[in-house]
């Protein structure tokens, strides 16, 4: 492999379904890989067998599929260095686990939560930081013979080298530098057998050839340790890059199993795909614009000394803003499917097309869409008291023009006016809002132009007879 491709990962843990938070994490290293013609990967870090479920190692690719987030390495993609589910490489940890015990470079505890949590209140109580006593560093053979001949598996622990510092520049925070004396010794392995976070995420960075690592703020505390991990393993290192959290409302983190800012929710509530993309990819990076862009182009502008350390606040209406951005740049053909079933079976499929442009500036969801389906190819029309007061205050002989217009003008709106326009001497918003609303029911809406077509002569003659003689 060439050592100058830029490999970035998505390592999520199946554990809830991604919400914007995670999203964000893999488009920007989705970003990263695509600006410097690199891989993405994606890997399943699966070893907390109590929490992952299969079914969001499915859910999660169908997340990143649909938002565009295409991995060329990984999970259904294969590669050199799989597997890429923590979960099958067990064979593998374990001869990284038998390197660090010959070297003498870890240990085995079988100090128990109770007396972890005593030894931890302990600390805090006397103001300092929680971190590992050593009590089991300091075992002699014959005391660990009598623990196992018990029956007591132990944990296994790292030994963190004293008196020394662990440095590394973060692409986003800068110089990091850590005193090893306030690290304590740290699992690597649970009393389970299963292999921990630390070391499992920082082995496969490595054995995969992962050379960026873009990933939250909340693991920069972990980077120390595995950083002295990967040193006693002689394992390369890859470059961090710790983003800023996506804070909720009053300042809150979002969270995972915040079921409301789930990618699978936004995209149930009507959300483009291509509006969440350009949504996140404005929050912790700087683009200096707000243009519309696809993956390609985020890519090519994509710069990771443009990443912020301030925190990305959540805001709907920004949310709600590339929404109407997204609608205004998807093609026709992807916004009819967008629009759901709902809207397919009102509108005659040969109007698909002229729907969609009729509406598009005028819709946020689909449920919008289903709104004016019905407004235009149902028959029947409510109007409420302000639409009444409307049509009833138009000059008396208006709807009798209106009707002979259509017969002459067909459903060319723009023709339709003027002539009503002459014959009634209205103009301006006494000719238009009177049509508008005994046509559609509503005061705002699409074009008229565009939405006479739709309506057809019929369904206007019917809408615009019931005013004629009602005064
Ligand atoms: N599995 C970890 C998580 O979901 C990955 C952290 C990382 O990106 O290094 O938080």
């Amino acid at each position: 492999m060439h050592p100058a491709v830029v490999k970035s990962r998505f390592a999520p843990s199946p554990t809830g379904s991604i919400h914007l938070g995670n999203a964000r994490t893999a488009l920007f290293n989705l970003l990263l890989a695509r600006h410097h013609d690199g891989v993405f990967l994606l890997r399943f870090e699966d070893t907390d067998a109590s929490r992952s479920r299969e079914a969001f190692i499915h859910a999660i690719q169908v997340d990143l599929r649909w938002l565009g987030l295409e991995w060329q390495e990984g999970e259904g993609e294969g590669g050199e260095y799989g597997p890429y589910r923590q979960s099958q490489r067990n064979d593998i940890y374990q001869a990284y686990f038998t390197r660090l015990e010959r070297a003498g470079l870890v240990y085995p505890c079988f100090c128990n939560s109770e007396e972890l949590a005593v030894s931890r209140k302990a600390q805090l109580n006397a103001g300092q930081p929680p971190r590992y006593s050593g009590k089991c560093a300091r075992l002699s053979m014959d005391e660990r013979q009598k623990w196992l001949s018990r029956g007591v598996k132990p944990a296994l622990r790292f030994r963190v080298p004293r008196g020394r510092s662990v440095e590394f520049k973060d692409l986003v925070r800068g110089l990091q530098y850590f005193k090893t004396d306030e690290i304590g010794d740290f699992i690597i392995r649970r009393a389970d057998g299963a292999p921990a976070f630390f070391f499992t995420n920082a082995v496969d960075d490595a054995l995969m050839k992962v050379s960026h690592v873009v990933r939250g703020e909340d693991h920069l505390t972990n980077t120390p340790r595995q950083l002295l991990l990967l040193e006693a393993l002689e394992l390369p290192r890859p470059q961090y890059a710790h983003i800023s959290l996506i804070t909720g409302e009053g300042n809150s983190p979002l969270s995972k199993r915040h079921g409301s800012l789930s990618v699978a929710s936004l995209r149930e509530a009507g959300f483009l795909a291509s509006a969440i993309i350009n949504f996140l990819a404005r929050m912790g990076h700087y683009y200096g614009h707000d243009d519309f862009l696809d993956l390609q182009q985020l890519a090519e502008q994509f710069d990771i000394d443009k990443l912020s350390r301030a925190p990305a606040a959540y805001d709907d209406s920004r949310l709600l803003y590339w929404q109407r951005e997204a609608i205004r740049h998807a093609d026709s053909g992807e916004l009819w499917s967008w629009a759901g079933s709902g809207v397919h079976d009102i509108v005659p499929e040969s109007r698909a097309e002229s729907f969609i442009e009729a509406v598009r500036d005028n819709i946020l969801m689909p449920e919008d869409a289903l709104d004016w389906a019905q407004i235009i190819f149902k028959n029947e029309l409510e109007l409420d008291s302000e639409g009444i007061a409307i049509v009833q205050g138009a000059d008396g002989d208006f709807f009798r023009f209106a009707l002979e217009a259509l017969v002459l003008h067909g459903t060319d709106f723009k023709a339709l006016a003027s002539e009503i326009g002459q014959r009634s001497a209205v103009k301006g918003k006494a000719l238009f809002m009177p049509l508008r609303v005994a046509l559609t029911g509503r005061r705002y809406g699409p074009e008229m132009g565009r939405l006479l077509p739709l309506l057809g002569t019929e369904r206007a003659r019917c809408r615009l007879e019931k005013w004629v003689n009602t005064r």
